[in-house]
């Protein structure tokens, strides 16, 4: 284990404040920023995809919709385009950000599982090295949040108004639009934190966590009418009949043709509501409805038509959820300028993984193709990262709680499997550190949950990609044997349309990325 030197200065941070002072200069001195390493303000929301981010951006650059806080954030810090996480699920990926572990070692591997709360976090560590830590928002681990000296989480997946709170001394509900209560709710803990900390000397960690945009959404009212008279670009896969893929792609239940059901397209109204909350939900969706229901009647909306109409309908809530979400960045934002913290303070904006905006006929996420492999990741931290930059570094949600604790000058556990990305940020985000990973690995779990996603692990290197299902019958005329292969060429084909793992002219590619799975399998999946 690494045992920083200045551990012992870090445990003194919870003494008195002259103590806490003078250790202060020593850390300035010692590592030139301020006492006891920088505040951290972690913001995640669900199921944000990049593509939905204005910083990012559609592969075609196309921008659906502009979400000008997360791009503020982006210009003046960093935007990392290569981050991924080990099983694109809300549970799992959220358990994988907090341990540094992949889903068989951390062991949530499916929703509905219960995280193991006696294993090390980083908000857990940073805790007891002095900071003041929190949590406000969706937790979804089925536990109550160990870690924290303060609260405010959502029962389960939470609903979009109203929601129940659980603190740490009981629970109450609380009446508006869940987004803005999480924020209002982060905000109040950043206020209180910052005050503690000029008091203290103890930095502090704060958690801001959105239940949005995750399905089904349900804008705040005032974003009712957003995009009420713009008609969302398509994505150029939304008609994909996955012909090029392989049988796997095909056992999905989650196109926006057969699967959104009556809430998803606004058909019926959320039955959290209250009579106020429900006058305005069904002046915005009430008229809609019934012209959509009789065109369908009709038959007058029909086939490749019915699925661009139920698109629409579909992608202006998800991006309309997205905008409360965007406000809330900007609110923090600018809370952290008012507090006079932004030179002290890292902000982390990100999502608990990607997200299909009709690729492929899609919506949800889970499987490995880049739409869900990927997240938004943006880091800020003045005076340390330039503004503006980009990076390409293969990098993945396991990283994320080894590079807090290094930050923080706190020793990282060896059963971490993520690597720090401390180094790359004290040189300004731009050279990859030697040894760096060439290849990601992938594991997803919950074949037996919504959606009907098979089972599939992987690799993906800079320019390849090969996904394994031990489960899919290749060619459909019996037991699955060795299951089915996809072999995607990323750069040739970045919206991965043609599987090359059977093109006898790439045998010697999969022949070799195959090789590489086994080991990193063999690594990542070791207790
Ligand atoms: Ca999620």
């Amino acid at each position: 284990m690494r045992r920083p030197p200045h551990l012992a200065v870090l445990l003194l941070a919870a003494a008195p404040l002259a103590s806490a002072q003078s250790t202060a200069s020593t850390e300035d001195s010692a590592r030139g920023r301020g006492p006891n390493g920088p505040n951290i303000v972690f913001i995640m929301s669900d199921d944000h995809g990049w593509q939905a981010v204005s910083a990012y951006g559609r592969p075609d650059g196309v921008r659906v919709n502009q979400t000008p806080a997360i791009d503020r954030l982006a210009a003046e810090g960093a935007r990392f385009d290569q981050f991924h996480v080990e099983n694109a699920l809300c549970g799992p990926s959220r358990a994988a950000f907090l341990t540094g572990c992949v889903s068989a070692r951390h062991g949530f591997r499916q929703n509905g599982d219960r995280f193991d709360s006696t294993q090390p976090t980083w908000p857990a560590l940073l805790q007891q090295a002095g900071y003041r830590t929190g949590v406000f928002g969706k937790w979804h681990l089925g536990t109550r949040p160990v870690g924290f000296d303060d609260y405010a989480v959502l029962k389960g997946q939470g609903p979009y108004y109203n929601p129940p709170l659980l603190r740490p001394d009981g629970e109450t509900r609380v009446h508006g639009y869940t987004t803005d209560i999480i924020t209002e709710t982060g905000l109040d803990a950043l206020r209180r934190f910052a005050e503690a900390s000029e008091a203290d000397g103890r930095p502090f960690a704060i958690c801001i966590q959105h239940k949005a945009p995750h399905r089904r959404w349900a804008p705040a009212p005032r974003h009712f009418h957003l995009y009420d008279h713009v008609r969302i670009p398509e994505p150029p896969t939304l008609l994909d009949d996955w012909s090029g893929r392989g049988p796997a792609s095909a056992m999905q239940t989650m196109t926006v043709a057969r699967h959104l059901d009556e809430q998803d397209l606004k058909l019926k109204s959320p039955w959290e509501l209250d009579a106020e909350q429900k006058k305005i939900w069904d002046l915005h969706y009430g008229p809609g409805v019934e012209a959509y229901q009789a065109a369908v009647a009709s038959g007058e909306l029909a086939g490749d038509d019915l699925v661009r109409e139920k698109y629409q309908r579909y992608a202006k809530d998800y991006l309309a959820c997205i905008q409360a979400v965007d406000e809330g960045v900007g609110r923090i934002l600018a809370e952290i300028d008012e507090l006079g913290i932004a030179e002290d303070t890292i902000v982390v904006y990100t999502s608990d993984q990607g997200w299909y905006l009709g690729e492929h006929g899609w919506y949800d996420k889970r499987w490995m193709y880049e739409e869900s492999f990927r997240t938004p990741f943006i880091l800020r931290w003045p005076g340390r990262i330039a503004p503006g930059t980009t990076s390409d570094i293969l990098a993945q949600n396991i990283d994320f709680a080894p590079t807090v604790l290094e930050l923080a000058g706190v020793e990282i556990p060896e059963r971490m499997q993520g690597r720090s990305l401390a180094g790359f940020l004290e040189s300004g985000a731009t050279d990859t550190p030697e040894n760096w990973r060439d290849g990601v690995y992938y594991h997803f779990y919950e074949a037996r949950g919504p959606h009907t996603v098979p089972e599939h692990d992987g690799i993906k290197t800079e320019r390849w990609k090969l996904i394994r299902f031990p489960e899919v019958d290749p060619d459909g005329d019996g037991p699955a044997g060795p299951g089915a292969w996809e072999l995607y060429d990323l750069v040739a084909d970045p919206d991965e349309m043609a599987n090359l793992a059977d093109d006898p002219a790439y045998a010697d590619v999969r022949a070799e990325l195959e090789a590489r799975l086994t080991t990193l399998r063999t690594e990542m999946e070791s207790q």
